[in-house]
């Protein structure tokens, strides 16, 4: 029986369909660590491979495991359905790529995760794909970049370094107007901000960060909101509303619709992920589902805590300026009010006023925060992206990217504020 609450701190425990092992009666949901499923009769063979029936066959497509973590994700995020995916680069890259062919482009803002980035301004092209890349803080930027083969637009709800919120709604209904989905990438604010109640088409994440939550497992997802209306900007839309010779000419628009509005979700699942192959394994799935159980009570935990350190470090003289949704001013802290609730998320920058020598020697003596590239964990973790993640870069690129020498990022933990505040201070002392 499927439950009717809209309080995500149940649906994270309860949401979709499963209840207990059908065969055996667990209510921890099993890893079903199977690579093929009974199709039991010829009949329900033809039924299943003409989609008249949904039903799981060959775990690169679908696996009881990963489903009802898709049925959880696409719970919270208020969706129509989810797909889950081996990582969030998978999920971004089959997101996109389900959309577009050779001749098409993409508008993308230009404050990305360094893998989104990478693939838009060069992996696509390889496909014929042209990206074009946009100041978010102007919306209308969306519009002006937009042609007729402009098929989706792109963004983060909170991205790193800058920590300027997207403005979702206002990218959303530009796009609305003209048919083009908004695709944000909702990964450093789960729960927090609601991409799809603002307008966004498709929601993905990596669910590696905060929704595992432990640093354990790698994996993504793609949330479809199911109100996206494909046909009535068909021209714009032909991969979902024009034949697929993969699927003897049908349209995903008509083989969907007799289970919901589903065509961008059937059409990444069964075309994209079954010709490129990136399934999550049902034993990661399973601790992606264990990590979402308390996701609730640690994104409420993370964004206090970095509260916290963002005071803590807005009034330390070693530090030039902090970088928090908390913190900002303007129109950047009128986003974030609008689009974060229950918090600001669990990550904070900061410059040193030392540049980037203060930057390594704060690295170094740090005993509490591990130094590593990830975020999300529920342990405390830094960063000098300037020696690390963007080191390649030259100086000016550096600098596009939000980098500056002397800038450290945190994602703070679910320790004890005392004890993360105790040990910046001291790696402070010695930058
Ligand atoms: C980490 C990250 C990704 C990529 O996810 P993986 O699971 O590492 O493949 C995409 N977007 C954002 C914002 C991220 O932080």
């Amino acid at each position: 029986m499927a439950l009717t609450t809209s309080n995500v701190d149940t649906l994270v425990l309860h949401g979709g369909p499963f209840r207990a092992d059908p065969a055996t009666g667990a209510t921890v949901v099993p890893i079903y660590q199977s690579t093929s499923f009974d199709l039991q009769t010829t009949e329900r063979a033809d039924r299943l491979v003409n989609f008249e029936e949904i039903g799981f066959v060959y775990t690169r497509i679908g696996n009881p495991t990963q489903d009802v973590l898709e049925h959880r994700l696409a719970a919270i995020e208020g969706g129509a359905a989810a797909l889950a995916l081996a990582s969030g680069q998978a999920a971004t890259a089959l997101a996109v790529l389900t959309l577009v062919q050779a001749g098409d482009n993409i508008v993308t803002g230009t404050d990305l995760y360094g893998g989104s980035w990478n693939f838009f301004a060069n992996r696509l092209k390889q496909f014929g794909v042209e990206a074009r890349f946009v100041d978010p803080v102007d919306p209308d930027a969306f519009a002006r970049a937009t042609d007729a083969r402009t098929r989706l637009y792109f963004g983060e709800t909170l991205p790193n370094p800058k920590l300027n919120v997207f403005p979702i709604a206002e990218v959303a209904r530009i796009g609305r107007d003209r048919g083009v989905p908004l695709i944000i990438d909702n990964t450093t604010a789960p729960l927090l901000a609601k991409p799809i109640a603002h307008g966004a088409a498709i929601v993905v994440h990596s669910a590696t960060k905060y929704i595992g939550g432990h640093g354990t497992t790698i994996g993504g997802a793609i949330i479809d909101s199911g109100r996206f209306p494909w046909e009535e900007f068909a021209d714009r839309h032909p991969l979902l509303t024009g034949p697929d010779p993969s699927y003897n000419g049908r349209r995903w628009v008509d083989i969907a619709r007799p289970f919901g509005p589903l065509a961008y979700i059937f059409a990444v699942r069964a075309g994209l992920l079954r010709d490129f192959g990136p399934a999550i394994a049902p034993q990661s799935a399973f601790q992606l589902i264990q990590g979402l159980e308390t996701l609730p009570l640690r994104i409420r935990r993370h964004s206090e805590n970095a509260a916290r350190v963002a005071e803590f470090l807005a009034s330390h003289p070693k530090v030039q300026h902090v970088i928090f949704p908390g913190l900002q001013t303007g129109e950047a802290r009128r986003r974030a009010d609008t689009y974060l609730n229950g918090g600001h998320g669990g990550l904070v920058g900061f410059e040193l006023t030392g540049g980037a020598e203060a930057g390594r020697r704060f690295i170094d003596a740090l005993r509490l925060l591990f130094h590593v590239a990830n975020i999300g964990d529920a342990h405390s973790l830094a960063i000098h992206p300037a020696s690390t993640t963007h080191a390649q870069l030259s100086a000016e690129e550096q600098l596009a990217a939000g980098v500056t020498p002397g800038y450290v990022r945190l994602s703070v933990g679910i320790e004890n504020p005392e004890d993360i505040i105790a040990d910046i201070a001291q790696a402070l002392d010695q930058a």
